[in-house]
Order: structure tokens, then C-alpha cells, then sequence
């Protein structure tokens, strides 16, 4: 039985540190950032991890690394675990990190005990999750085929430096390593990078599916104006009609549970304390976790443009830039994790993930599901990002609950 299979957590935090000493920033975090000289070390302290266990390291031509713990029948589909090594500029040591050595140390721990697994397990490093240059979940994107090859190699980093060229510098340029078709499925251990676990004082997020957005940019025109001498009927202020709708996109996101509203960007043109301001580009993100209400966001978003341009005698704008689609995870897989977490005794919690994940490229193409583990504060993305120890051992515990499952079970996914 492998019920009982319990990882190392002193050795899994050892690694989280050791490999958080690659680009560690005076103020405690980390910068690694992807397809650098960091980033190539990271690289390479994974693999010799990986060497010494004999696991099989293969590169693909995206730098994507895979680690294959052989199974029992070899002809099997792997299972795929794991996350990325690759940092933002003023990142934590765990946003990514914690994915691919939770996924080593589940492995290390079946080495250790000498149970087999009928389906080989793979571990992933996916290149470039962050974004940091070129674009964010690059290798998943790649992988998965949702970008073609020879289009991603010709993006450039801001020093005109193309990925392709990048690729080779770091040496991390391989051969076509494996095809999303013959992977079983996928587990993506990650920390939450929002408060709703910490809140709810809940050690494992059960990730049910990942957030879908929409993403706009609005113009608004009015007429510019002397502040002093127009009165205040006669008026046709861009200002106080993207406010109107600043405060509407507040409230539609409210009108529903799981709804989330954000203007991040608003500019008032030409932007003196004088002037009644004419113009106002603005940016609205919209997102839910349910499509037919994320639908019903944007066509009430629509409406109160409109409105408010007609209540004030503003013309208006909408241009959508990003859509972005709920994704759900594979049922199956979410309730191994489900139960994976209960049988260990630990409080859990389905959720949404708000952010991106390389999972969510994944689960277009392969069954998917994620676990959450709560961080400090609900900070990532930053050098203070923390999680504790008891934390990473249960999400680590629960991956590889979670993948034994589905490396041994014959179950229909
Ligand atoms: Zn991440």
C-alpha cells in the first residue's frame, strides 16, 4: 500500500532554501529571472537533484525540462508534476519553486521507501511561467501548442534578444522531448498568492479551475473646459463620467458571488488643475469563475458605458484586449486532491485560482488539477512572499497522494 508514504519535509525545505540562494535579493527574496544566467543555475542544480535520483532528464526545443521516474509498465502515459524555477524581478522563494521541488521530494520519497508506480512520473519545469521577459506561461503556451515554435523564438526581450537566441546562450535548448498527447494527466502544486486559505484558516486549496477575464480599454470624450467659468449644467466632463463607471464596475463585480471588478489604469487628458478634462482613457478587468457570468459582467459593463455616456453627453469607447476564458479542472483529478487532503487530515477548501498558471494551458490539452498551500498574508510577487514548513509538507504530502492515485488506478478521467 502507498497510503501510508509520507515525504521528507526537513529535506524539501533544505532544497526550497538551496535553491533560493540561486539570485537570492538582500531583502529575502529572489531574482531568477527567466532564460538568464540565474535562471541557467536553477536549471542545473534541478538537474543534478535529478541525476543523482537516475531519473531521466530530457530538454525541449521551448527548454522546458522533464525528469521521468520510470513506472512498471513503461508503455504507460505518464502522470506530470511540477511548476516553474523562474522568478520576477523582486520575487519570493516559493511562487513556482515550491511546484517543481514538492514534486521532487514526493519522488525522492518513493525512492527512499522503494514503492513503484505503474505509469512513470514525470517532473516538469516549464520555462518562463513569470513573464518577467517575452510573455508569461511561455513553455506551457509552447508545449501545449497554443503558440506555435518558430513564433515563440522570434519574440525579443528588451535588449532585442530573441528567445530562440536566449535558449541556446543559457544552453537549455533541446530536442522535442514529448507530445502533450501521450501525458496522462497533470498535478500543479503551487502556493495561492491571494488571502482566501489564510482567512479561512485552510491548508489545502482544493483548485477547482482557473478564473476567466476580460480585459478593456475605454476612451471617454467629453469637452475640455475653463474649471472656472462653466457652470456646472453644462458640462461634459470625461473625468466624472469614468468615475461613474469606475464605481458601476465596483458594483457589478459585487452582484455576484466569486466576481471580481479592477480599473487599474485611468488618465484624464490634458490633466491640469484648471481643466475640465475632455478626455479619459481608462482599463477595466473583469473576471469570474463561471462563463455565463462573466458573460453577464461584460454585457452589464457594456450597458453602464453607454448610460453614462448618454446621461453626460460623453461619447465612448470599448475596445476588449484580452478574453480569456474559464477553465475548468478534470473533476477526477480535482477529487483526488479533494480526497487526497481529507485522508491526511487536513483542512481543505475548493477555490479558484485568481491567477495564471502553467496548469491552466495544460488543462486545454491534458486532465489537470492544482493544490493550493496558503502563503503569509496572501503576498507573492514580492521579496517577502512566505509559507511555512507544516504547509509545504502537506501540499507536498497531497501531490503525491494525489499522483500515486493516478499513476497506479485505472480510472477513467
Ligand atoms: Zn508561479
Amino acid at each position: 500500500m502507498t497510503t501510508n508514504v509520507r515525504v521528507n519535509a526537513g529535506r524539501l525545505w533544505s532544497s526550497l532554501m538551496e535553491m533560493a540562494a540561486i539570485g537570492a535579493t538582500a531583502k529575502g527574496g529572489v531574482r531568477r529571472i527567466g532564460l538568464t544566467d540565474e535562471d541557467r543555475q536553477g536549471r542545473d542544480l534541478f538537474r543534478r537533484w535529478c541525476d543523482r535520483q537516475g531519473y531521466a532528464v530530457r530538454i525541449d526545443p521551448c527548454g522546458n525540462m522533464f525528469a521521468r521516474r520510470a513506472g512498471t509498465e513503461s508503455g504507460l502515459a505518464p502522470v506530470m508534476i511540477g511548476s516553474h524555477l523562474d522568478s520576477q524581478p523582486t520575487g519570493g522563494k516559493f511562487d513556482g519553486a515550491f511546484g517543481v521541488l514538492a514534486a521532487l521530494e514526493a519522488m525522492r520519497t518513493l525512492d527512499d521507501l522503494g514503492v513503484t508506480t505503474r505509469r512513470p512520473i514525470e517532473i516538469v519545469n516549464w520555462t518562463n511561467e513569470e513573464g518577467a521577459v517575452f510573455r508569461p506561461m511561455l513553455g506551457s503556451e509552447v508545449f501545449t501548442g497554443a503558440l506555435p515554435l518558430d513564433t515563440a523564438y522570434q519574440l525579443r526581450d528588451p535588449a532585442g534578444e530573441t528567445l530562440e537566441s536566449r535558449l541556446t546562450a543559457i544552453g537549455y535548448r533541446g530536442e522535442r522531448a514529448l507530445d502533450p498527447n501521450d501525458v496522462h494527466c497533470y498535478f500543479e502544486a503551487h502556493i495561492e498568492q491571494g488571502p482566501i486559505l489564510e482567512i479561512e484558516r485552510k491548508t489545502i486549496g482544493v483548485v477547482t479551475g482557473g478564473i476567466g477575464l476580460m480585459w478593456y480599454k475605454i476612451k471617454i470624450v467629453g469637452v475640455e473646459a475653463h474649471a472656472g467659468p462653466t457652470p456646472m449644467n453644462v458640462r461634459r466632463d470625461a473625468l466624472m463620467g469614468a468615475a461613474e463607471v469606475a464605481l458601476a464596475v465596483r458594483e457589478i463585480a459585487r452582484a455576484r458571488s466569486g466576481g471580481r471588478g479592477t480599473v487599474g489604469c485611468l488618465t484624464p487628458y490634458p490633466s491640469s488643475p484648471n481643466v475640465i478634462p475632455g478626455i479619459v482613457e481608462m482599463t477595466v478587468d473583469l473576471r469570474h469563475e463561471n462563463a455565463a457570468e462573466l458573460t453577464r459582467m461584460d454585457s452589464a459593463f457594456r450597458a453602464v458605458v453607454a448610460t453614462v455616456g448618454q446621461e453626460n453627453k460623453l461619447a465612448s469607447e470599448v475596445d476588449l484586449t484580452v478574453e480569456s476564458p474559464p477553465i475548468p479542472f478534470n473533476p477526477v483529478l480535482v477529487g483526488f486532491v479533494r480526497d487526497a487532503a481529507e485522508s491526511l487530515g487536513f483542512s481543505h477548501l475548493d477555490i479558484v485560482s485568481g491567477a495564471g498558471h502553467d496548469a491552466f494551458h495544460m488543462a486545454r490539452r491534458v486532465p489537470t488539477a492544482m493544490v493550493f498551500i496558503p502563503c503569509e498574508n496572501g503576498i507573492s510577487h514580492n521579496e517577502s512572499e512566505n509559507a511555512t514548513q507544516f504547509d509545504c509538507e502537506a501540499g507536498c504530502n497531497v501531490l503525491l497522494q494525489a499522483a500515486l492515485r493516478a499513476a497506479n488506478e485505472a480510472s477513467e478521467l
